[in-house]
């Protein structure tokens, strides 16, 4: 089988910029599945569809056409139906669009395939809630990265600041917290490590030690 490794966690824990130069270290495909998510709650607010219309939500989900094009050394940019959506989709409001659907059974259901699609040669990293537990089950490499919700807000601060986004701390902890205890709560793959996933607390490392810490934990 294709070997996947598997990096879950909560919102802001750094498994974005993990996933990706682990990918690119080991030249494999990245998937980040909390993209797909975004990526349909920004597809329904586009239609009209509401978050309360699970049934509509889910053809959506199905329907929505999602690309990913990489690029050197930077963040992919993320097209929905053909438009170019990639600074939408990282917004606060696509981040808790997309937690308010992926508690719906329905709406997890529709992209189930579609995450399984990208697990192609030589290999895939990939980032999300489930993938450990639900959508790659079998896959070799686990692991868990979290961070205190302070230490996630501050680095989540950091970037948007970066990115001329002004934003309050305080808020965004807030949303942080909330993110996660919805995603953690919910009946269908809730937040959490898979039993044999390798738990990594980031909270005092640099991401080049973690980054480090997975790539020794993988064959050379
Ligand atoms: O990782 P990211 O912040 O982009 O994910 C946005 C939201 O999508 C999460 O808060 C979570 O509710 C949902 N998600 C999920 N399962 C995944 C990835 C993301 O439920 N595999």
């Amino acid at each position: 089988a294709v070997p996947v490794v598997t990096i879950d966690g909560p919102a802001g824990a750094g498994k974005g910029t993990v996933s990706r130069l682990v990918a690119q270290a080991l030249g494999w495909g990245y998937l980040d599945s909390g993209a797909l998510y975004r990526a349909v709650g920004i597809a329904a607010s586009w239609e009209g569809i509401g978050l309360d219309e699970p049934e509509n939500l889910a053809a959506c989900a199905a329907r929505t056409d999602i690309k990913f094009v990489t690029q050197q050394h930077e963040e992919p940019k993320i097209f929905v139906n053909e438009k170019e959506a990639t600074a939408e989709i990282r917004s606060e409001l696509a981040g808790s669009m997309a937690s308010a659907l992926a508690a719906q059974p329905l709406v997890r259901q529709a992209l189930v395939a579609l995450q399984r699609g990208f697990r192609q040669p030589p290999g895939l990293v990939a980032d999300g809630r489930d993938m450990g537990t639900v959508i790659f089950p079998d896959a070799p490499y686990k692991f868990f990265l979290t961070a205190s919700p302070l230490e996630r807000a501050q680095r989540r601060y950091k970037q948007l600041m970066e990115k001329g986004v002004s934003v309050k701390l305080d808020a965004l902890l807030h949303e942080i917290v909330a993110r996660d205890e919805r995603d953690a709560n919910r009946a269908v793959a809730p937040l959490k490590p898979a039993d044999d996933a390798i738990v990594i607390d980031s909270t005092s490392m640099p991401i080049d030690a973690v980054i480090g810490q997975v790539l020794s934990a993988l064959p050379p």
